[in-house]
Formats: structure tokens, C-alpha cells, sequence
């Protein structure tokens, strides 16, 4: 209780600012309201009272970041990879010293409990520390020698590029994209979700007092549609990195067409959870609750599909609802909160309708399904599970990106892979089982860029991250990322007299 006050002070100490002023664009090294002035209302979701104000950035704005990003560019680029590393582990280093603060904005912004929040602050900071220990290497390339000739490949910085975040665990992931973007020498021009602008404000200045120069780390807040548009169409951005809805990806495919940008798109999921009668019962239980009601199952890798075999599922499900009626939903900024307040009321309100989908498509809602009326009117959702559901059902098929769970009995490993696979999406998959050949047939069958055998989602940064299918294009991590963020150069030398073809002789 103590803690849970102590972060209530806290948080209301920081909004502070927010309150007297909106939350700011960060361009060529300062902190500005933009060109129009004008701004929109940021709401908590934990009682969707107004906390502040956020500007409202358009093309113009859009335009001066982007002009500021393609100045800064060649001396960032050109900078020794040594002077850059230093630069970004001493911005790791002010990301943990202000970890807390960053996870108290983070979750009154976002309603995510500060539970997960405290921990993503230091996930970012990872983030930087290891793109900046791979900055070195990051230009390497291939000798491809010939008789006469030797080819050699480097890598070099693609130019200024444009960053487009989500709402979900925004500051994370941000740091996700950004990281290995300034690692490899690119400038950014970063646009976050309007629903969760706060913490982009605090890692643009923290960019500045890590000695980033001016220019290379830009941020415009705004709408998608105005700021985000503008970005994805501007001739200065070599390349776009987007985290977000599949529907927002192909937007954003046509409208950088005309400027051929290259794309790196990370979007929805509806991932499934495999679970076979062979599996550590015990130990999937607690992943499969972990892995769709933290985060409050805003969570890309969630695993929103409960795939049980029959003649388990009715003692599994009976012990997944008994966990999920003891989730503790409440203020996020208390430390016993396990499932916070959705996002925004636009998201609560899309969660809650897939609640009499559920009940007209004839399945059953077997916990949950519900707003916890003592919470109101904050966006709080009954942490909720789908039971006698069917794969073809729109429980079963659509994002719902809330702690909603749809479990679905399978009969064999067959049609444990037909109904995985059924989906638009391909993300993540997880495969509980004990039967060794089993795990590699399914992780070989299933349709998805990662797979998790006995195992809840958990991240190694020089491992690929991504989705197929309606999940996304390329990867992120290790040397996934700079291959984004860099252009492959092939230089040909000849290495003496070889015979050159003679015409008009
Ligand atoms: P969203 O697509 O609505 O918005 C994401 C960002 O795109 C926001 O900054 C928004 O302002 C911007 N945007 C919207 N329209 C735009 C346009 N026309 N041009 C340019 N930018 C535009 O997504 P969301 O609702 O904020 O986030 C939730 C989604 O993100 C879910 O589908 C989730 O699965 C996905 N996600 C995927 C991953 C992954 O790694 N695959 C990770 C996190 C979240």
C-alpha cells in the first residue's frame, strides 16, 4: 500500500509539467510546440480524465524534422562507429537512471501495470546497450574473390529514416527500432501513437543530454493520419520501420510507394498457444495465462488462441478459469495489479464488443466479460476466458488485443496444425509437449516467425523477431536490423591486366 502511494505522489509530481504545458515535439535539438500551435487532449485510462495536452504536429512540422534528419545525417553517419558507441551506452545509462520515472509516465499514460513498466524501461535501455556494442561491426562485409577480380561488400547507413510506434508498451519498443538505427548511422524521425505520448517526450531529451547532436534524433507528435502520413510520404525518409495494426501497415505500404521506401512492418497477431496431453501440465498453465493477461493483453506475441487436446481440455481450461477469476485488475500504479485499464475508451469499447460476438457466434464466456463496474469509468475490462469456441469463429480469427483468451479443443497433432495455421496472421506460436520429434514437426508446420517450444515469449537480442503472413515483413535484432537500416555496397577490383571486351576497334 505504502508503494502503491509513494507512486501515486510520484506520478502526479511528473504529470505536473504535462498539465502546465503539452507534450512536445523534439526537433533539431529543441522541444517545440510546432509550426500550428495547436494540440489535442491526452486522457489517463484509468479514469479517462484529460492529464494534459499534446501537440499536433502536421506536413510542416513533419517537413522541418525531416529537413533536420537529412542535414544531420552525413556527420552522423561518418562518425567514428567508437565516438557513437560511447554515445549510446551513456544514453543506456540515463535511461536506467531514470527508469522509474519512465515507468510511472509509461503506465499512467498507457494503464499498463508497473509491475511489467519497470522492467521495459530497463528492456530499452538493453536495447541500446547492445546496438551500441554492435555499431563497431556494423559496416562489415564479405571478400567474394574471383581470378582476376576481388569483390568486397560493406554496409552503409541508408540515410534518414522514419520511426512509427504504437500505443502498446510504447517506450520499449521505440527504443527497439531507434537503438539499432542510430547504431548503424541513420538519423530517425520518430512519430509515437497519439494515445501514449508522454514517454517519447522523455527519451527525446534524453537523447539531447547524452550528447546526441542536434538533428539526428527528431520526434513529431500527432494523429497518424496527418503526422504518420506525412512521414511515410516524405522524400528525405529512405526507409520506414512501423510497429503497428496490419490495416495501418498497408496504408502505410501505398503511401510510401511513390518515394519507393523500403519497409519493416511488425503488426498484429492472433497467435496460438498448442497444448498436448504429453506437456508439463503445471508449467503451461502458468505460461498460458502469462502469455495472454500480462501487459493486459495488449501484446503483439500474445497467445490469444488456446489450443488444448480433447482428452485434456476439460481439466486444463477448468484450471485456466480458476486463475484467471483470481487475476488482480486494478490502478496500474499499484505493485499488486496484474491487469490494468485498456488504453483508450475507443479500445475498451473494441474489446468489449467481441464480448456479444462471443455470445452470438454460440461460444461461451466462461469467465469475465464484463467492465469491473467498481473501477468506472476507467477502462477496465473482467479479465476474460472463451470457452466451446470454434477456430472459424471471429474470436478465433480477429486481434482483439485485450486480456481475452478463446480456448479451442484439438483432437491430434493434425488438426492441432490446421487450426494453428487457419489464421490470417502468422506472429508467434507456442508448443507445450514433451515429445521432442512433436515440438520440431510443429515448429517446422506452423506458419508463424517464432515459435516458443515449452516456453513463454521471451527476447535475445540477436535473435529475429517478426511475423509472417499478415504479421509482417522483415526482422528485427542483431544483424536483422542493420541489414534494415543499411545498404549492401559491392565494390569490384580488378587485380591486374584481365582481358577487357574490345568494340569499335
Ligand atoms: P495503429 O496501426 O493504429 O497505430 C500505430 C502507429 O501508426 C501510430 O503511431 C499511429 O499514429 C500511426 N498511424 C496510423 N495511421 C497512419 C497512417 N495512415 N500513416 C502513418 N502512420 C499512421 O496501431 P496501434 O493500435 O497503435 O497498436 C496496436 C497494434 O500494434 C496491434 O495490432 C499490435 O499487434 C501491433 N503490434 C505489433 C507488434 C509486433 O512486433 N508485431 C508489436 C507491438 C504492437
Amino acid at each position: 500500500m505504502a508503494q502503491f502511494e509513494d507512486n501515486l505522489a510520484k506520478a502526479d509530481e511528473l504529470l505536473k509539467r504535462f498539465r502546465e504545458g503539452p507534450a512536445l515535439h523534439y526537433i533539431a535539438g529543441r522541444l517545440t510546440a510546432g509550426r500550428s500551435g495547436e494540440s489535442f487532449d491526452n486522457l489517463t485510462p484509468i479514469d479517462n480524465s484529460v492529464i494534459g495536452q499534446v501537440a499536433r504536429g502536421n506536413a510542416e512540422d513533419v517537413d522541418y524534422a525531416c529537413q533536420a534528419a537529412w542535414s544531420a545525417f552525413p556527420a552522423w553517419r561518418d562518425m567514428a562507429p567508437a565516438q557513437r558507441k560511447k554515445i549510446l551506452h551513456h544514453f543506456a545509462d540515463l535511461i536506467e537512471r531514470d527508469a522509474e520515472e519512465i515507468a510511472l509516465l509509461e503506465s499512467m499514460d498507457t494503464g499498463q501495470p508497473i509491475r511489467f513498466m519497470s522492467k521495459a524501461a530497463i528492456r530499452g535501455a538493453a536495447n541500446f546497450r547492445y546496438f551500441a556494442d554492435n555499431c563497431p561491426g556494423a559496416r562489415d562485409g564479405q571478400s567474394l574473390p574471383m581470378q582476376h577480380h576481388i569483390n568486397y561488400t560493406l554496409r552503409q547507413a541508408i540515410g534518414p529514416v522514419g520511426v512509427i510506434t504504437p500505443w502498446n508498451t510504447p517506450f520499449m519498443l521505440s527504443t527497439w527500432k531507434i537503438a539499432p538505427a542510430l547504431a548503424a548511422g541513420c538519423t530517425v524521425v520518430h512519430k509515437p501513437a497519439e494515445w501514449s505520448p508522454l514517454t517519447a517526450v522523455k527519451l527525446a531529451e534524453l537523447a539531447d543530454e547524452a550528447g546526441i547532436p542536434a538533428g539526428v534524433w527528431n520526434m513529431v507528435q500527432g494523429l497518424g493520419e496527418e503526422a504518420g502520413k506525412a512521414l511515410t510520404e516524405h522524400p528525405h525518409i529512405k526507409a520506414l520501420a512501423f510497429v503497428g495494426e496490419s490495416s495501418t501497415g498497408s496504408m502505410i505500404m501505398a503511401q510510401g510507394a511513390p518515394t519507393l521506401k523500403r519497409v519493416h512492418f511488425e503488426l498484429g497477431g492472433k497467435n496460438p498457444v498448442i497444448v498436448f496431453e504429453d506437456a508439463d501440465l503445471d508449467r503451461a498453465l502458468d505460461a498460458v495465462v502469462f502469455m495472454i493477461y500480462s501487459l493486459n493483453g495488449q501484446r503483439c506475441t500474445s497467445s490469444s488462441r488456446l489450443l488444448v487436446q480433447k482428452n485434456i481440455e476439460q481439466e486444463f481450461v477448468a484450471r485456466v478459469a480458476e486463475r484467471v477469476r483470481k487475476i488482480k485488475v486494478g490502478h496500474p500504479l499499484d505493485p499488486a495489479t496484474e491487469v490494468g485499464p485498456l488504453v483508450h475508451k475507443r479500445h475498451f469499447d473494441k474489446v468489449m464488443s467481441y464480448m456479444d460476438i462471443a455470445r452470438k457466434d454460440g461460444a461461451e464466456i466462461t469467465v469475465g466479460g464484463e467492465t469491473m463496474a467498481d473501477l468506472a469509468p476507467g477502462n477496465y475490462v473482467q479479465p476474460t476466458l472463451f470457452t466451446g469456441a470454434r477456430n472459424d469463429m471471429r474470436i478465433a480469427q480477429e486481434e482483439i488485443f485485450g486480456p481475452v483468451l478463446t480456448a479451442i479443443p484439438f483432437e491430434d497433432e493434425t488438426e492441432a496444425l490446421t487450426l494453428a495455421n487457419d489464421v490470417e496472421y502468422g506472429l508467434s506460436g507456442y508448443i507445450w509437449t514433451a515429445d521432442v520429434g512433436r515440438a520440431h514437426r510443429m515448429a517446422q508446420g506452423m506458419d508463424a516467425g517464432m515459435i516458443w517450444v515449452n516456453s513463454e515469449n521471451n527476447r535475445h537480442l540477436p535473435a529475429p523477431f517478426g511475423g509472417t503472413k499478415a504479421s509482417g515483413i522483415g526482422r528485427d535484432g542483431g544483424d536483422y536490423s542493420f541489414e534494415f537500416y543499411m545498404e549492401t555496397k559491392n565494390i569490384c577490383i580488378a587485380l591486374g591486366d584481365h582481358a577487357i571486351p574490345k568494340l569499335g576497334v
